[in-house]
């Protein structure tokens, strides 16, 4: 809070409403020192007389602590502000979980490869419980990754039908049954009922990435 452009603000209504400090302060049952102090910046109205410091000048506490008039159209902008930077900040979330799925993929996979391998080499060279046990844990370190990462690519951002272009979040039934081809999904659009390749994206708005 901004305690010097309050006590300007203090000072303008206060003036717009014909009253002197001494008035004001009397009104409110304190010093008339208290109210320089607030216009000065020097210190905030007690919260004890904050609502009837606000009855008396016709503003509304938020306005006394923005410092300035909100109007209607100002409460508006500021909450479609915090809507824009929240919804820009799961955006990125998204993208970054989007990323460590492709990282976590390009790390498994080779990993997966190897572990195979090793396996039946231990096989081959007689020991087979051992080669046995590195190839479940390959293929269940395998199944638990795939889990996550569906979990991820359902979770973050949308699916964008081709034939109509709506964007939609699919149930996780329908994205671990779909067949992929990269993020793209064959899924049955839930607007259009049509079947195709879905893409994913992560913003909701159509046009956008
Ligand atoms: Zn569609």
């Amino acid at each position: 809070m901004d305690q010097v452009k309050i006590g300007k603000f203090i000072a303008e209504c206060r003036k717009e409403k014909g009253f002197t400090q001494a008035a004001l302060a009397e009104k409110l049952g304190i010093t008339d020192r208290a109210v320089s102090k607030w216009e000065n910046g020097k210190s905030l109205p007690d919260a004890s007389i904050m609502l009837e410091l606000c009855k008396l000048l016709e503003i509304d506490v938020n306005e006394l602590l923005t410092g300035e008039h909100v109007t209607m159209e100002n409460y508006k902008n500021k909450a479609e502000a915090n809507l824009l930077e929240m919804s820009a900040k799961v955006e990125q979330k998204d993208k970054l979980l989007l990323k460590v799925e492709k990282i976590m993929i390009a790390v498994a996979i080779p990993f997966y490869a190897a572990m195979i391998i090793i396996g039946a080499y231990v096989c081959k060279g007689g020991n087979i419980p051992l080669g046995i046990a590195l190839i479940v844990m390959a293929v269940a370190l395998v199944a638990v990754l795939a889990c996550i990462g569906l979990r991820i690519e359902h979770d973050a951002g949308y699916y964008e039908c081709p034939n109509c272009g709506e964007r939609y979040v699919p149930t996780m039934k329908a994205v671990v049954m779909a067949p992929h081809m990269g993020t793209s999904r064959k899924m049955v659009c839930p607007y259009c009922g049509k079947k195709g390749y879905h893409k994913k994206v992560i913003s909701k708005n159509k046009g956008e990435n």
